[in-house]
């Protein structure tokens, strides 16, 4: 066993539906702008195709905690998405083949400090601190899956108000093609999470909110924005 200068920090894991063992994570990728409606929210360009950028594993919060407010930022957004957990991976996957390597599915929250993503996007600056600070994404636990992918409601109430509700089949890169689009870019491997995007009705929160989202067939998930 190799000797380290300082104990390792404990491998990112997430709770499984149905069993005891838990799903190591090797890495998260998200898809910026997959669903048309969003994107237009966003002022984006209908022409502009989704894009990736990705999250540090460890900024995962796992079911059942709550993720605090973080600082440096005045406009804290909330994002519902579909993720996808990989058993497998690969590089130039076919969209045929992609779908073979889903382990399972979870909710997710792509928690975003809009004012710093506006200010970089004006700068043409990295997003890094905009969207992979620490506990920036909260997530259900796993639920093992074989068969199509989803394709029902996604939706996220704010203290009971609904904010985002509308359908994952409505997203323009489909399951497969987002794990084929990212293949083109990174060799995937088990453990690699895919958000894959979220609908219209982003906005903001608040410390003490109540944070209740769900993707049907999938799960759900719920938190509070701790102070
Ligand atoms: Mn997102």
């Amino acid at each position: 066993m190799a000797d380290y200068v300082f104990a390792p920090p404990p491998p990112v894991a997430l709770p499984v539906e149905g069993q005891a063992a838990l799903y190591p994570v090797r890495r998260v990728l998200c898809v910026g702008r997959n669903y048309a409606a969003h994107r237009r929210e966003m002022g984006g360009d209908d022409r502009d195709p989704p894009f990736f950028f990705a999250k540090p594993a460890d900024a995962l919060v796992a079911p059942g905690a709550n993720p605090a407010y973080p600082p440096a930022t005045a406009n804290l957004h909330h994002e519902i998405e579909l993720v996808v957990a990989l058993k497998g991976g690969g590089a130039d996957l076919a969209p045929d083949a992609a779908l073979g390597l889903v382990y399972g599915y979870a909710v997710g929250v792509d928690l975003t400090r809009r004012d710093l993503q506006n200010a970089a996007k004006d700068k043409g600056q990295p997003w890094d601190a905009s969207k992979g600070f620490d506990q920036s994404a909260p997530i259900s636990a796993i639920r093992p899956w074989s068969g199509p992918p989803p394709q029902g409601r996604i939706r996220l109430a704010v203290n009971g108000a609904v904010r985002q509700d509308a359908v994952v089949a409505d997203m323009i890169w489909n399951v497969a093609e987002v794990i084929a689009e990212a293949s083109r870019l990174w060799r995937l491997a088990a453990g690699d999470l895919i958000f894959t995007g979220t609908p219209e009705g982003v906005g903001p929160l608040a410390a003490g909110d109540r944070v209740e989202g769900e993707v049907e067939g999938v799960g759900a998930l719920a938190f509070t924005v701790a102070a």
